[in-house]
């Protein structure tokens, strides 16, 4: 699939005619506006967001991509990078776009516990290939989202306080950094960009395979407890105490939803305020029963899934939407969620509230989260132990409306926030990106690792973090 480590791809000549022309001459896959392969890579999940850019390159090998770097490199165009498109927020608009999806190679390897994986493989494809073996790849909360985009940003799973950080087992990855070198990055191999490509997004590479460690893992006790609207406000007052008790075979979140009909939604959850609890137990399954009977008992749920389930059905703990929805998305991290800092949610989010938000959830974190595997990595929000995020729904019309509410969300909530966010989460572009996904130091030491390995500028993510961080 790859060059050999460190290759360097054959030159290529000044600039000279057309951009286009020149990537034609050498990658076999270019998708130019207004045929149906650029349509379908450039869409998003977030109907509000619609990448245009110059060309679109389906990447079929690591050279492919280190071709395109060097050639849009020398005509002075940025190069992004998009797979599934569930987390593309920039319109790259001018750009050179490598899409990663033909790089779907994937290996799994049982006596050694774990997978090679191209950069255009999705979640739901390792855990298909891991289950048979007893293995289990450690994903979000929807096996949709694409391996690599996920790691890069860290990845703060379903199982995050019992296995921690995904990123965190990844063992090496291949990238083409922008001098258009590929290049291999483990603890031992160019630790510097092992270390950015941890939770710093594209912002040092793109990234071609992962080679990436796999968990011993059948079944987890796990699933959802849904909430009547009456019951939300004791029901969350209880789950925030009760999270903070959980060993960290434990992981769980709270979701305040407010569903409008959709399919695969049953009417008895849709047109009111529902609270969703989720619940992923990793160890002994009746440790994991009397864990959840706390919740249990309190009121009668509208609907039960907590129950032993095979790992690779872990998406339907939160059971996220498939399709794409114009939305704007937010989130706070906090350090501390006391009864004080739930009846401030309560108020900015809970029944009776003035909140057009679809989803305000509460992931509890910490545990396994704290403890780095392999070292130190560019995700700096390790020690938060709370994250809200929300989603709003944008109907025609109400985008101002969302996002102020959400804005109002987020304000009410700066007295017990903390700065910063997870890269994964963080909506906006630009050089405001960057300031939330990372602090000041870390955003300093990608920008440093970005110009030593990619001087002149070419990717489109290291510039939002030299920004940032400009030279003095
Ligand atoms: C329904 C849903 C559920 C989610 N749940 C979770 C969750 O539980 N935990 C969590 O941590 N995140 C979660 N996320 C966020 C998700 O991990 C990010 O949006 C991620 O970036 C998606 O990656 P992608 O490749 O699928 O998307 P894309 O839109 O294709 O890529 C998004 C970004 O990922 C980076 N990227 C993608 N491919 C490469 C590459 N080859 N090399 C370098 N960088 C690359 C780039 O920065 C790119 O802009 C969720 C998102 C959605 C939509």
């Amino acid at each position: 699939m790859s060059l050999a480590t460190g290759a360097t791809t054959p030159a290529v000549a000044p600039a000279a005619g057309s951009l286009e022309a020149a990537l034609a001459a050498a990658v076999p896959r270019v998708h130019l506006p207004g045929s149906p392969a650029y349509d379908e890579l450039t869409a998003t999940m977030n109907a509000l967001v619609r990448p245009t850019p110059a060309a679109v390159v389906e990447a079929t090998s690591a050279d492919d991509v280190a071709r395109t770097v060097r050639i849009a490199g020398a005509f002075g165009v940025p190069v992004g990078v998009m797979s599934t498109g569930h987390g593309t927020e920039d319109t790259m608009a001018g750009a050179v776009v490598v899409a990663t999806r033909a790089l779907d190679d994937l290996v799994v390897r049982p006596a050694e516990r774990t997978a090679r994986i191209g950069a255009g493989v999705r979640w739901r494809d390792v855990l298909a290939a891991a289950a048979p073996h007893g293995l289990a790849g450690l994903c979000g909360s929807s096996p949709s989202v694409g391996v690599v985009g996920f790691l890069t940003g860290g990845g703060v799973g379903p199982l995050a306080r019992s296995h921690g950080l995904s990123a965190d087992h990844v063992v090496s990855f291949e990238v083409v950094t922008g001098d258009g070198q590929i290049r291999h990055a483990s603890a031992d191999s160019e630790p510097d960009l092992y270390w950015g490509l941890r939770g710093g997004k594209g912002t040092l590479g793109i990234v071609t395979s992962v080679e990436l460690e796999l968990v011993e893992l059948r079944e987890v006790y796990a699933g959802s407890l849904w909430f009547d609207e009456a019951d939300v406000p004791a029901m969350l007052r209880t789950w925030a105490v009760w999270s903070t008790l959980l060993p960290d075979e434990g992981t769980t979140s709270a979701a305040i939803l407010r569903l409008p009909p959709m399919p695969d939604v049953p009417p008895f959850l849709t047109g009111k305020t529902v609270l969703q609890v989720r619940f992923v137990w990793t160890g002994d399954p009746a440790v994991g029963e009397e864990m959840i009977r706390a919740m249990r008992g309190v009121v009668t749920p509208l609907a039960d899934t907590v129950a032993l389930m095979p790992y690779e059905r872990i998406g339907e703990v939160h059971a996220d939407p498939d399709a794409a929805m114009p939305m704007r998305t937010e989130h706070v991290l906090l350090d501390d969620l006391d009864p004080a800092g739930v009846e401030r949610l309560l108020d900015l989010a809970g029944p009776g509230s003035a909140t057009v938000q679809l989803m305000v959830e509460v992931r509890r974190t910490g545990g396994a989260l704290e403890r780095p595997l392999r070292g130190e990595t560019a995700f700096a929000a390790r020690d938060a132990r709370w994250f809200v995020f929300m989603i709003g729904l944008v109907l025609p019309g109400t985008d101002e409306l969302v996002a102020a509410d959400a804005r109002r969300i987020v304000d009410g909530l700066a007295p017990i926030a903390r700065p910063g966010g997870m890269p994964n989460f963080v909506p906006r572009y630009g050089a405001e990106w960057a300031r939330q996904a990372f602090p000041a130091r870390t955003a300093e030491r990608l920008a440093a690792l970005s110009r030593r390995y990619d001087p002149a500028g070419v990717l489109l993510g290291g510039r939002l973090v030299r920004e940032l961080s400009p030279l003095p």
